[in-house]
């Protein structure tokens, strides 16, 4: 690592970077490879390399073991978890699904594939997500669905959205991606709503490389979930299901998400323990504030997000250039928002003021496994730096 300590250090100047690696805002963590090895021999040794052989199977028992739900219904990606758990909850005849438009960039996508036509919603400036109140303003008599979504900091208003649902009769799901650890009220993640949908994509906190699954109490849901995955066949092999996939979890995917459950808990601690020193050596930098983890709830602590306050002195744009060009690959948060992104599909809003504003002011700064305490300690000093020279960092054209 190379302290910035003049402006011809910085990487824009064409400075050594502050980082030799890049540093992510993933959390892109590896397991332990014996344990990843052990669980891949079980399908080996019981020659099932198919789908739905005794590790996958295993992995559903103890996800659903651990989001404390009756069922889990695992599939290749977190994406066909998605469009198949729409298709099965959407209300017959209608076609909005009401979901904010600050969050993940595909998910209006997802939607779309779906069938469906995204009604974006507002979001609470507080909690940076939907609430039973912002949801409610976009209700009509086309409405299909509620989509909640947890922001990557804490939980969305389940309270709210589950009695604005239980109001008007219009089913609940929730992206529950970034918030698999977490509890809500007490409740576990993973038990709300009528389902939760989560991705083990290799950038969250279950890195199955590639994989995704769905918790439900419903049983009559999980049956038909497994059908439709499961090339639309019913138990007695007759097709049953017009829309038919083959998009359930292999065993070897299965194999490393199992590797990670055994770890999680550790994992849990060493992001909290990069959460605290960011916590700690931000608080010396004056305009940017850490977006803090509500720790009265269980937390995963696996993002690192910040606002760039009023007196910071440069653009969102500008400091992701600085901080890109010492190799740590920082990204603006959920931004643009998704209603002002080009698509091919039709899109519902009206008046999205918060969002706006919002998407403007965060960034995701690295984090997760191949992130130590002193990189943040670096980090940190970085920031205070380019805050302190902001001025002639503009003026010399930087950025
Ligand atoms: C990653 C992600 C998804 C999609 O998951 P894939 O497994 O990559 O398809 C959906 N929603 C959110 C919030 C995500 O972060």
């Amino acid at each position: 690592m190379t302290m910035k300590l003049a402006l011809d250090d910085l990487g824009l100047s064409g400075g050594k970077p502050l980082f030799e690696q890049i540093k992510s805002v993933s959390n892109l963590v590896r397991p332990d490879i014996e344990s990843f090895l052990s669980y891949s021999r079980q399908f080996f040794d019981a020659q099932s390399c198919t789908g739905h052989g005794p590790v996958e199977a295993k992995m559903e028992r103890r996800l659903a073991e651990f989001h404390g739900t009756r069922n889990c219904v695992s599939f290749c990606g977190g994406f066909w978890g998605l469009v198949l758990t729409m298709k099965c909850l959407a209300l017959p005849g209608r076609t909005e699904v009401v979901m904010p438009s600050l969050t993940y960039r595909r998910l209006a996508d997802i939607v779309a594939w779906a069938g469906l036509t995204p009604h974006f919603c507002e979001v609470d400036p507080d909690l940076l997500c939907v609430t039973g109140e912002t949801a409610a303003a976009c209700i009509n008599e086309n409405t299909a669905l509620i989509l909640g979504v947890h922001p990557i900091v804490n939980c969305c208003d389940i309270d709210g959205l589950e009695a604005l649902s239980e109001r008007t009769g219009i089913p609940l799901m929730i992206d529950a991606v970034e918030s698999v650890y977490e509890s809500y009220k007490g409740r576990k993640i993973g038990s709300c709503a009528r389902a939760e949908c989560f991705s083990m994509q290799s950038s969250k906190l279950f890195n199955a490389f590639e994989g995704g699954y769905v918790t439900t109490n419903d049983d009559e849901l999980a049956q038909r979930l497994r059908t439709m995955r499961d090339f639309g066949v019913g138990a007695e092999g007759i097709p049953v299901e017009a829309c038919a996939l083959g998009v359930q979890q292999n065993e070897m995917h299965a194999a490393m998400a199992l590797a990670c459950l055994d770890d999680v808990d550790e994992q849990m601690v060493a992001n909290r323990n990069r959460y605290y020193a960011y916590r700690r050596y931000l608080a010396d930098v004056p305009g940017i504030r850490l977006r803090e983890f509500d720790e009265t709830e269980r937390c995963g602590f696996k993002n690192i997000l910040v606002e760039l306050l009023d007196d910071w002195p440069l653009s969102r744009e500008a400091t992701i250039a600085l901080l890109n060009a010492e190799n740590m690959l920082c990204r603006p948060y959920y931004s643009p928002p998704l209603h002002m992104k080009a698509t091919g599909y039709p899109m519902v809003w009206g008046d999205l003021t918060q969002t706006e504003r919002l998407a403007k002011k965060f960034l995701l700064l690295p984090c997760g496994y191949f992130v130590s305490e002193a990189d943040i300690e670096q980090i940190a000093l970085f920031l205070a730096f380019i805050q302190k020279n902001a001025q002639a960092i503009t003026q010399r054209g930087l950025v």
